[in-house]
């Protein structure tokens, strides 16, 4: 394919969709400040110094100059931009109609509507940010808790970035110096000192990959939340459980544009673990709807879930019901809650004793907010070890491209490894090597082709 190197101008809404007070309609490009001076009255935005916010009001200038908003337009000239084009910030607050009002203007008079991703596109292809840069920016408009906001802030300094560059010149080096050594194929010893040199390295750059998929899992739960189901039969407290998780834990963030309300809805933040609640619904609705559907309703919901939160009533003996329920959930990460331990306890221990590991359970009173800080520390220690969670800036791999190219470039080192093993000439196992740091590349966006570009700057929020 071939590089864009001169752009027009787009523009697009940056921040969500909804009743929000501000909104913004940003404009990128070599005409970004024509387009706004057309349509802006107020002082001449190609006159101010950049880097500064300017009022006024927004016109048509169609309709008789008629004014559309009041405004504040921030006017930031090239290079010291996000996408090191000239950038105009229009912050209007007229709500959703005056907003769509003013970008139709700005399309009308020069600008094109951006595509999705295409402001970060651009600060990528004009070489200000990479790309684990770049998809940090997506995450962080998705972070739902503090902690996965700061995976996403370290992965945005390059974090990341450094440790893959780091981990290809260590392969870059090794290639060059089997090259070296291939100039003098006559000797035998020094075919040997080649490939013994390539397992070293791929045995150690192997190693490396390996640390980085390891964060992964635990990545995958702060990017996407843990899908969690909240189970047991009627009455044994799940409204009660699950309304103390949403009330006692309000630090979602909610600041992050492109965080919508349903989202916020949906997810529970436990110490720094987002759990996004399955099936709420089921426990909400009343309770003879629940009762009804029961242990089948339940069953859908623990398929859907990574974490299963099965709730007993130690008020009352154990039933068939309890029993199929910790049946169906065996083979689950799942915690079982002792509920209403504040009661008269009729739950025979010896019932359960052969049916769940002690440290599964937890013995709690949601009324009475008994051992209630012990369930959430227990969630939260089910997916942080003690060393990820004293250490915030850990680098975390969070997003499922790179988690699929280093689990291929980690195949292409085993096939260096298994080369050397099987006598393989040294010029084949050095193909499988320079496999490795192709894939390691395209995290970083230093080798990648053009449509896979498009592709993935497509899955950004528009006005990103
Ligand atoms: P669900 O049907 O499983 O959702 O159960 P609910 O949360 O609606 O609770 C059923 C009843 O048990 C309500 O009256 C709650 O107040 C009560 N309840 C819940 N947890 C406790 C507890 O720990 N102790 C006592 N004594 N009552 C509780
Ligand atoms: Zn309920």
């Amino acid at each position: 394919g071939s590089t864009i190197t001169e752009f027009d101008t787009i523009a697009a809404i940056s921040t969500p969709p909804g009743e929000g007070a501000i909104s913004i309609i940003r404009l990128s490009g070599e005409e970004a400040v024509d387009v706004a001076c057309r349509v802006f009255k107020g002082k001449n935005l190609s006159k101010v110094d950049s880097h500064t916010i300017n009022y006024g009001h927004i016109i048509d200038p169609d309709k008789d100059n008629q004014e559309v908003d009041e405004v504040m337009v921030s006017v930031m000239r090239a290079p010291r931009t996000f996408t090191r084009e000239d950038v105009i910030e229009i912050n209007a607050h007229g709500g959703i109609v005056a907003t769509n009002r003013i970008l139709q203007l700005l399309l009308s008079n020069g600008a094109r509507l951006a595509e999705p991703g295409e402001f970060t596109k651009r600060a990528f292809l004009n070489g200000r940010i990479d790309l684990s840069q770049a998809e940090a920016v997506m995450d962080l408009i998705r972070a739902k808790t503090d902690r996965s906001m700061q995976v996403a802030l370290n992965q945005l300094d390059g974090n990341l970035s450094g440790l893959i560059r780091k981990i290809r010149k260590d392969i870059v080096d090794t290639l060059a110096q089997v090259e070296v050594n291939i100039d003098y194929p006559e000797y035998d010893a020094v075919e040997q000192m080649t490939t013994q040199l390539l397992l070293e390295q791929a045995t150690n750059v192997q190693a490396h990959v390996a640390q980085l998929l390891k964060t992964a899992k635990q990545g995958k739960v702060l990017r996407e939340g843990l899908a969690t189901a909240i189970i047991g039969r009627p009455n044994v407290g799940k409204s009660s459980i699950l309304n103390h998780l949403l009330h006692e834990d309000k630090a979602i963030v909610t600041e992050i544009a492109g965080t919508t309300r349903d989202v916020i809805e949906e997810y529970v933040n436990v110490h720094g673990v987002p759990l996004k609640l399955v099936d709420t619904a089921g426990i909400r609705d009343t309770e003879d709807v629940v009762e009804k559907i029961g242990v089948e309703r339940s069953r859908a919901a623990i398929v859907k879930a990574d974490l299963v939160m099965l709730v007993l009533n130690t008020n009352e003996p154990l039933t068939d019901e309890d029993r199929e329920l910790i049946k169906i959930t065996a083979d689950k990460k799942r915690i079982v809650i002792l509920n209403k331990t504040d009661l008269e306890q009729k739950l025979d221990p010896n019932d359960i004793a052969s049916l769940i590991e002690p440290n599964e359970m937890i013995a709690v009173s949601v009324l009475k907010n008994l051992n209630m800080d012990l369930l959430e520390e227990k969630i939260a220690h089910l997916f942080f070890d003690e060393g990820i969670e004293n250490n915030q800036t850990t680098v975390m791999v969070t997003n499922a491209r790179h988690i699929g190219l280093l689990a291929s470039a980690s195949k292409s080192l085993q096939a260096v490894i298994d080369g050397v093993a099987m006598g393989m000439p040294v010029d084949i196992v050095q193909i499988d090597m320079t496999d490795a740091w192709d894939k390691l590349g395209e995290i970083t966006g230093d080798s990648v082709q053009d449509d896979l570009l498009t592709e993935l700057f497509s899955q950004f929020c528009l006005g990103k």
